[in-house]
């Protein structure tokens, strides 16, 4: 049976970063989960697909051709969505928001869950999500949980975005967060919530290598 680690927790909670690392350090395989609803939400832009229609947004869940491509070179993972590269649209706060309206459709989290799974191959896998943990690994040997307070977290993002040259505000960032969280907390269908048993990291004021270090001082030698 191939090990999976689930990294699950909330938006800026440092998950990506986190994984990619803890992944790398394994050479353990890498599922960016957050993009997979992302590259929905912006086919569902490029589509002019009304967020307030499920049934489109199902159809188009359905229709949405996704690849991750590894960069031979950097590394990085570029997202192909529908044959065009769409890994720095990927990133905005509105493909965000919109891939968080997507993921409170039960239909289209069903409709992701094969495609996910999939990723589940020799050596290991790293699964960075919402519900890795909770409903698409339940049966995962290793379980961590994220957690960082909201400005944190919404410094994290504006730091991230600002490298990028994308312009946004902190307070602004905040309140999407704030947002997103709540939708993400509230919803029926695998609202945002630890594994019982997932064990809990708070990385308020921690560094990313100490957090790394403490990830794989959980995993056996
Ligand atoms: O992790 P990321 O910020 O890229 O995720 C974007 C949105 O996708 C989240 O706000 C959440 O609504 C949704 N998501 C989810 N389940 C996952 C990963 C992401 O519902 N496993």
């Amino acid at each position: 049976h191939v090990p999976v680690l689930t990294i699950d927790g909330p938006s800026g909670s440092g998950k990506g970063t986190i994984s990619r690392l803890v992944a790398q350090r394994l050479g353990w395989h890498y599922l960016d989960s957050g993009a997979i609803y992302r590259a929905v939400g912006v086919a569902a832009g490029w589509g002019d697909i009304d967020l307030a229609d499920p049934a489109a947004l199902v159809r188009c869940t359905f229709d949405t051709k996704i690849d991750f491509i590894e960069d031979d070179e950097s590394r990085e993972l570029r997202i192909i969505v529908n044959g065009l590269d769409a890994t720095d649209e990927l990133r905005t706060e509105t493909s965000g928001a919109a891939a968080s309206a997507i993921a409170a459709i039960p239909e289209v989290r069903a409709a992701l869950k094969d495609r996910q799974r999939a990723f589940r191959r020799a050596p290991g896998l790293v699964a960075d999500g919402r519900d890795m943990g909770t409903v698409i690994f339940p049966d995962a040997a290793h379980k961590v949980f994220l957690t960082a307070s909201a400005e944190e977290r919404a410094e994290r993002r504006y730091k991230q975005l600002k490298d990028k040259g994308v312009s946004v505000t902190l307070h602004g960032l905040l309140r999407e967060i704030l947002a997103r969280d709540a939708r993400d907390a509230q919803r029926v269908v695998a609202p945002l919530r630890p594994a019982e048993d997932a064990v809990r990291i708070d990385t308020t004021g921690l560094s990313i290598t100490e957090v790394v270090e403490r990830v794989l001082a959980l995993m056996p030698a």
